[in-house]
C-alpha cells in the first residue's frame, strides 16, 4: 500500500495524506519541536493548535540515562504523553553544534526504532553553506554511507533519507539523486538552517529545486529547520510537504512575536494584532511576562499560516499567497525573482486549469501560467489579414483574425474573450512595464511563428507608446496608433 497519496496540487506544493503507525497525517504541515528537557508547551497540548504530528531529538533522550530509559521501557509516545505520530531527529544538529555525538548511526537508527518512532532519520552529517565544494562532498559520503547502512537495517517505521551537499547544486542533485535511488519512506532537505538565519532565501530556492527534481514525486519532503510561517508558501510551492518547528520557542525565549509576515519584537508592540486564543484573551504587558503565552501565539499564527497554504492549493492560489508573503522582506522578493527562474520547470507540475489569474506584481508576469501560454502560441494557425489591437474597438469586419493583447500573456483570440486563463485573468487597470514587455514578446512570437502566412496590422493606444520592442514588431507588422477620440 502506498504510503503517501496526493489529493491535490497548486505549482509544485499538494495536499497529501501520510500514512504512520500512528495514524493518517495530512500534509503540508508542521512539525512543533519537542524538546524532553526544556517542555513550554506540553506534546498532550499539542493537537489543539493543529499539530498532526510532532518532532524530538532521540539523541537528546538517548544521552540522558532516566529518559533513555522511561523511553526504552515504554516507548517514545508514553514518554511525550501524546498518541499522535512522531518523528525522532538522530542528533546530527548535535553534531553540527558540537562536532561530536557519542552513538554510531546504526545505534541511534536501532534506538529509535526501539523506542517506536514513526519516522526515523539516519544520523547525517550537516555541512554549512559556502564551505568549500570538497569538503561539502567528503561530508556527503558520510551521508551517503549511512543513509545506506539505514536501508540495510530492519525498519517497520517510516525511514527518512536526507539530502546535503551545502550551497551546490551539483551536489545537492547527487544527493537527492542517490537518496532516491536508494528508496526511502519520505525524504528530508538538511543543513539549510544556518541559510535560513542569514535570510539567504534564493539559494534556499535554488537548493530546494535541486533537490526537488531528483526526488520521487510520490513521497513527502521534509524542509529541515524551516518553522518561521513567512516561509510556507514559498517551500510548499517547490513542493516542499513537512516543516519542524522549534522556532515558536526559540523565538518566544528571545522575545520575539511571530507574524506570517515576518518577526516584531514584543517590546514595540503597542498592541496584538493577531485574534489568536492568547491574543485576544491577554495584553501586550502579560505577554512580555510570560514567555510561554508568547510560544502559544507563535504556535497559533505557524499554523493558521499553514491552513491557509492549504486552502491556497486546494483553491489554485498559491502562487498569489506566495508573491504576497514575499512581498514582506527583500531577501524574501529575491527569492520569489529566483523563483520565476525556475518558471519552465514549475509549469510543468502545475495543475493546468486553475481559477482566474489575478495580476498583483512584476513577478506575476513569470508565472508559470504566462509561460505556459507563451509555450502553446504555435497552437493559432493564422494567415491573410490579422489585426493584433491593445483595444478592441477596432473594424475587426476588415480582417480574417483578430487577437486582443492581454498583458502579461499578450495577444489572444478575441473569441477566446472568456476562456482561461487570458480571458479569465485580472490585471490591474495601471499596467507594469513587465507585464508589458512580457505580452509584447508574445505578439512577436506569434508573428514569427506566422510569418509569411499573415500580413500583421498591431494597432496600440498611447499607453503602449514607445515600447522597446515596437521596433522589432514594426518588421513584421504595420503600426498603427489609434487616434485619440474627441471627448
Ligand atoms: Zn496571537
Amino acid at each position: 500500500m502506498t504510503k503517501f497519496e496526493i489529493l491535490h496540487k497548486d505549482l509544485m506544493g499538494r495536499i497529501g495524506k501520510l500514512r504512520t503507525a500512528h495514524g493518517d497525517i495530512e500534509t503540508p504541515t508542521i512539525m512543533p519541536v519537542i524538546n524532553p528537557n526544556i517542555i513550554s508547551i506540553e506534546a498532550s497540548e499539542m493537537k489543539k493548535y493543529g499539530a498532526e504530528i510532532l518532532i524530538t531529538n532521540a539523541y537528546i533522550i538517548y544521552r540522558n540515562r532516566d529518559l533513555r530509559d522511561k523511553a526504552q521501557r515504554n516507548g517514545i509516545h508514553s514518554l511525550l504523553g501524546t498518541e499522535i505520530p512522531i518523528m525522532t531527529d538522530s542528533g546530527s544538529y548535535q553534531l553540527y553544534e558540537y562536532k561530536d555525538v557519542e552513538v554510531s548511526n546504526s545505534e541511534i537508527l536501532e534506538f529509535q526504532r526501539s523506542i517506536g518512532s514513526d519516522v526515523c532519520v539516519p544520523l547525517d552529517v550537516p555541512t554549512p553553506p559556502y564551505v568549500n565544494w570538497k569538503r561539502a562532498k567528503e561530508d556527503l559520503e558520510v551521508t551517503l554511507s549511512r543513509l545506506r547502512e539505514a536501508r540495510t537495517l530492519t525498519q517497520d517505521n517510516l525511514l527518512a533519507g536526507v539530502v546535503q551537499g551545502s550551497t551546490y547544486v551539483d551536489l545537492r542533485e547527487e544527493s537527492a539523486r542517490h537518496a532516491a535511488e536508494l528508496g526511502f519512506d519520505l525524504y528530508a532537505i538538511g543543513g539549510v538552517v544556518p541559510l535560513l538565519e542569514s535570510h539567504g532565501f534564493d539559494k534556499l530556492v535554488d537548493i530546494i529545486m535541486a533537490s526537488k527534481r531528483n526526488l520521487p514525486l510520490n513521497a513527502p519532503v521534509h524542509l529541515f529547520g524551516a518553522g518561521h510561517p513567512m516561509l510556507f508558501s514559498l517551500a510548499v510551492a517547490l513542493g516542499c510537504d513537512l516543516f519542524d518547528s522549534a522556532a515558536y520557542a526559540i523565538y518566544a525565549k528571545g522575545k520575539r512575536y511571530l507574524t506570517s509576515d515576518g518577526t516584531k519584537k514584543l517590546e514595540n508592540l503597542r498592541v496584538l494584532p493577531c485574534s489568536c486564543p492568547v491574543c485576544t484573551t491577554y495584553s501586550v504587558t502579560e505577554l512580555r511576562e510570560s514567555t510561554d503565552l508568547l510560544a502559544a501565539h507563535n504556535l497559533w499564527v505557524t499554523f493558521e499560516e499553514m491552513r491557509m497554504v492549504k486552502q491556497s492549493i486546494a483553491e489554485g492560489s498559491l502562487w498569489e499567497l506566495c508573491e504576497r508573503r514575499c512581498r514582506a522582506y527583500p531577501s524574501l522578493v529575491d527569492a520569489l525573482k529566483r523563483i520565476t527562474n525556475y518558471s519552465a520547470e514549475i509549469e510543468k507540475y502545475d495543475p493546468a486549469t486553475k481559477r482566474p489569474f489575478f495580476y498583483l506584481s512584476e513577478f506575476s508576469a513569470h508565472r508559470p501560467e504566462v509561460l505556459r501560454y507563451s509555450n502553446r502560441l504555435n497552437r493559432f494557425d493564422i494567415s491573410g489579414r490579422v489585426l493584433i489591437t491593445t483595444k478592441e474597438e477596432s473594424e475587426v469586419e476588415k480582417f480574417d483574425h483578430v487577437f486582443l493583447v492581454k498583458p502579461p500573456f499578450g495577444p489572444y483570440p478575441v473569441e477566446l474573450n472568456e476562456s482561461y486563463p487570458v480571458g479569465q485573468s485580472e490585471i490591474p487597470v495601471v499596467i507594469d512595464a513587465e507585464a508589458k514587455t512580457v505580452a509584447l514578446q508574445n505578439v512577436l512570437k506569434l508573428m514569427a511563428l506566422n510569418k509569411g502566412k499573415a500580413n500583421f496590422v498591431f494597432q496600440y493606444d498611447s499607453s503602449w507608446d514607445g515600447h522597446p520592442l515596437f521596433e522589432e514588431i514594426g518588421k513584421y507588422a504595420e503600426l498603427v496608433q489609434f487616434v485619440r477620440q474627441a471627448t
